[in-house]
């Protein structure tokens, strides 16, 4: 155990649990952040959870569950905020922290041995829960292990205020009555492929070569070879929390116009979008860059409560930013990019108050599906753009 040093720390109903904190009355009263525009839940509190409430449940199912729970709009300017307090702590235990989300990260404690005065890895982990409930009145759960995937599975275990350890000689056994679908990567359609072939828990892939697995899944089925015997080589990377994917564009002639803009940050958005998709990955801050004539630039950002990777969601919020820096200023550069990066497990819950987001979101999976039969440029010469009828209308 004093070996193990890769570690994947998780705050416990990281949003509820700061409103809680923020709010002593609400304490035994079931949360739910969520709700206004859209209708889902973010978070659900554990009292909720009890009754039945999970995170990107639809909000009218929820009430249902529970129809005296509290429900918050999400504040998540806060949340980003303590996130990042969290974040500076972890930089103490070491410098190898890559954060996933704004309440997640991995940290690599190997060689830090001497720093904490000869305590190994699991005991510095132990004593940093307690200085967070202590200092931040917030919760966590840790998974140590030796490897990234095995130190993620383990945070989960045994929620809130969890710490589970795995080590090389149990990895197997603890992995194979687990759910494929733990493992990265392995989405729906993934899941149903592996279902119609008798796979539904992992140990049913330790039974199975490499070579095997290769022939039926192409690429992922290496990854499911590697990951189903707990091998995950992925070190951890500090750079993590300024990694992002964008794109941006110099304008011909610099533009003022709105549908002008608009058009090139709607191509821009499909663009990311793109690049998130093929990653699995999804972003929760987007930010707008936007270049004046005479060389200045003006980044905004805007932290989303759920990952995206979703074409139109990013477009959404980069023309809210972009609208209020419409003053007539002409540009010579726009740019979008998302950051905060995660795997896209969480990403994009349906949209149930805004129907038209909704179908939005609905119609570009559909041609993400077509992309994938047909290739990426076939689909996307057939994509309508709304603000084009918009922008010949105008001239
Ligand atoms: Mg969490």
């Amino acid at each position: 155990m004093d070996r193990l040093s890769i570690a994947h720390i998780d705050c416990d109903a990281f949003y509820a649990a700061i409103e809680k904190r923020d709010n002593p009355e609400l304490a035994d009263k079931p949360v739910i952040i969520g709700g206004g525009r859209r209708g889902v839940v973010s978070t659900a509190c554990y009292v909720a959870r009890i009754r039945g409430v999970r995170s990107a449940m639809p909000m009218f199912k929820a009430l249902q569950a529970c129809p005296d729970a509290i429900v918050i709009r999400p504040d998540m300017e806060k949340y980003s905020r303590i996130g990042r307090q969290i974040r500076e702590l972890m930089l103490e235990l070491t410098p190898l922290v890559e954060p996933l989300s704004i309440d997640e990260a991995f940290l690599d404690l190997s060689g830090t041995r001497r720093l904490h005065g000869g305590l190994p890895p699991v005991e510095v982990l132990a004593r940093f829960a307690a200085r967070i409930e202590r200092e931040l009145r917030l919760s966590i759960s840790i998974g140590l292990s030796y490897c990234k995937f095995l130190a993620k599975i383990a945070s989960d275990m045994e929620k809130p205020r969890g710490f589970s350890v795995v080590g090389e000689t149990e990895a197997l056994s603890f992995l194979r009555d687990q759910d494929v679908s733990i493992i990265w990567g392995v989405g729906r359609v993934m899941r149903t492929n592996l279902a119609r072939d008798g796979v539904e828990r992992i140990g049913k892939l330790q039974e199975l070569g490499e070579a095997e697995l290769m022939r039926r899944y192409g690429v992922t089925g290496q990854r499911l070879y590697r990951l189903s015997r707990g091998q995950d080589d992925r070190s951890v990377s500090p750079d993590g929390a300024a990694k992002s994917i964008s794109a941006e564009t110099t304008f011909n002639t610099d533009l003022a116009g709105r549908h002008e803009l608009a058009a090139a940050l709607r191509r821009l958005s499909e663009k990311v979008s793109l690049r998130l998709k093929d990653k699995h990955l999804a972003g929760q801050t987007i930010t707008l860059k936007l270049k004046t004539t005479d060389f200045k630039t003006r980044t905004r950002n805007r932290t989303l409560p759920d990952p995206t990777q979703l074409a139109d969601r990013i477009f959404s919020a980069g023309l809210m930013m972009m609208e209020k820096e419409l003053d007539g200023t002409y540009f010579r550069l726009i740019g979008i990019g998302a950051s905060t990066l995660q795997s896209d497990e969480n990403a994009d819950p349906e949209d149930l108050v805004d129907v038209a987001a909704a179908k939005r979101a609905r119609a570009e999976r559909a041609i993400d599906g077509l992309r994938g039969r047909y290739g990426n440029e076939a689909v996307f010469l057939g994509l309508t753009f709304p603000w084009a009828d918009k922008k010949n209308r105008d001239r």
